[in-house]
């Protein structure tokens, strides 16, 4: 190998290296929630993925005010009262999404199921589905 080869070898092995680094020691993958900008863009990305595979989603709730937050935990709709227990959503860090059926009257499931949307979500760093409200997908 030229002497140009090995410096464009270690060139892609040093920036294959910074790549790994800085995906492993990106937030998402330690748990922590992400911040507002990394929820749009990975929620644009499922968004489209879902409309590629043939779905209907629906955006529902994104950002909610404290005052919707309360109103909600008050109908037992919600477990955060908006006060001492904040939402994702009061950090527009989180979506509800329904999918529309087929004639476009109503509700469904998702064609795929809530657990395939739910990995891909996680794929994109998102937190992992909540079995008691499968529709919230959360950064
Ligand atoms: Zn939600």
């Amino acid at each position: 190998m030229s002497r140009n080869g090995r410096v464009a070898g270690k060139g892609a092995l040093l920036l294959v290296s910074w790549f790994l680094f800085f995906s492993f020691c990106s937030k998402s993958h330690w748990g922590d929630p992400m911040k507002r900008h990394e929820f749009t863009a990975a929620l644009g990305k499922l968004l489209v993925d879902m409309i590629l595979k043939g779905e209907r989603p629906l955006l529902d709730w994104v950002k909610r005010s404290h005052e919707e937050q309360a109103r909600l935990f008050e109908q037992g709709l919600s477990k955060c009262d908006g006060v001492n227990k904040l939402s994702r959503h009061q950090r527009a860090c989180a979506a509800d999404i329904l999918f529309l059926n087929e004639a476009g009257n109503g509700i469904c499931e998702p064609i795929k199921g809530w657990g395939y949307w739910h990995d891909r979500w996680e794929q994109f760093g998102g937190k992992p589905m909540i079995d008691w409200d499968k529709g919230h997908f959360e950064g």
